[in-house]
């Protein structure tokens, strides 16, 4: 590990004058420490925002749910306005991650990196952690890489649960910087590789994100999450998707839907909501939905399979949720 610095800061104002300088923000530091002890990441200064007042799970005035950027993931997952209004959210949190890994937090969780073995391998080629370098998964081992929204720069999938159940609720990310507050859709904070791998997230130097915003939707709203993976525990997925359906008079309303596991970021999928609405639910129309949900996939030499799993994840999770299983 290289060496570094470590101030804590006791208040928002004190954060950003450290961010500005070019501080890395410390929560649970899953991630980062990790990637600190293999030398992946060398910040110069770490700062601890732990004592920050972010810790809040609040109702929002329309109805919403605004989650604070440091509140744990047990402690997302558990409380009772996120599991009776989202409960997407609630399992795609619980299935992240042993109980051990879940005092991590929700801002933590969506800034997490990629799992790709290169990216964690100083000696290989790769572009995110060394742009210009090359992308030794390209031509290397790629089996758990991802099909969608990748370039020829890069192909690593993002490797969090929870964003992809927060992705597809359209949740809002809130962030506060040097020149003030500001909030983004959670489709436009986190950047598809590109040219630029080594940028994953729509921030100004210095922002630091305060909650994650959930918006009202309406009721009935029944949700859920499916990960698909190699093993039970431990372990991210191969695909995985999260379902949202708000089903009145025996018709679909409103659909919300993104697949994980698949994508360079969380991967929503308009065609398959669009097919959905109007619509009464069916097999048949599960399966002409989920049929959609490889559009546009660039799979490479090892993961071929991800097409049809996806397709078949996704088909299976709307039937869950839209209770015809
Ligand atoms: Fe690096 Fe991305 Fe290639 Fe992995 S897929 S080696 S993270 S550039």
């Amino acid at each position: 590990m290289h060496p570094f610095s470590y101030t804590r800061v006791s208040d928002t104002r004190e954060a950003l004058n450290a961010g500005r300088r070019g501080g890395r923000y410390l929560a649970g530091g899953t991630t980062l420490v990790d990637l600190m002890r293999e030398t992946v990441e060398r910040p110069e200064t770490l700062v601890d925002i732990t004592a920050l007042p972010l810790s809040e799970i609040t109702v929002t005035e329309r109805g919403g749910l605004r989650i604070g950027a440091l509140v744990t993931m047990s402690e997302a997952a558990a409380h009772a306005k996120v599991r009776t209004l989202y409960p997407v959210v609630s399992e795609a949190l619980e299935l992240s991650a042993s109980a051990q890994l879940r005092v991590a937090t929700i801002g933590g969780n969506i800034m997490q990196r990629t799992r790709c073995t290169y990216f964690r391998d100083v000696t290989a080629d790769c572009n995110k952690r060394e742009p210009g370098s090359g992308c030794a998964a390209l031509h290397g081992v790629n089996r758990t890489h991802a099909i969608l929204g990748t370039s020829d720069a890069c192909v690593a999938t993002h490797p969090s649960d929870a964003a992809v159940a927060l992705a597809a609720l359209e949740a809002r990310v809130h962030l506060l910087g040097p020149d003030g507050a500001r909030h983004i859709p959670f489709a436009d904070f986190l950047l598809r590789p590109g040219s630029t791998p080594q940028r994953e997230q729509a921030l100004h130097q210095g922002e630091l994100i305060t909650a994650v915003e959930i918006p009202a939707l309406p009721r009935p709203l029944r949700s859920g999450y499916l990960k698909v993976r190699d093993r039970q525990s431990y372990e991210f997925a191969l695909t995985s998707a999260a379902v949202a359906l708000h089903i009145r008079g025996g018709v679909i309303r409103e659909a919300k839907v993104a697949a994980g596991g698949v994508g360079t970021v969380p991967w929503k999928l308009p065609t398959v909501e669009q097919h959905l609405l109007g619509e009464r639910p069916s097999e048949a129309l599960w399966s002409a939905a989920a049929a959609k949900a490889a559009d546009g996939a660039r799979p490479l030499q090892h993961n071929r399979f991800k097409v049809e799993l996806l397709k078949r994840t996704v088909e299976r999770q709307l039937r869950v949720v839209g209770g015809t299983e």
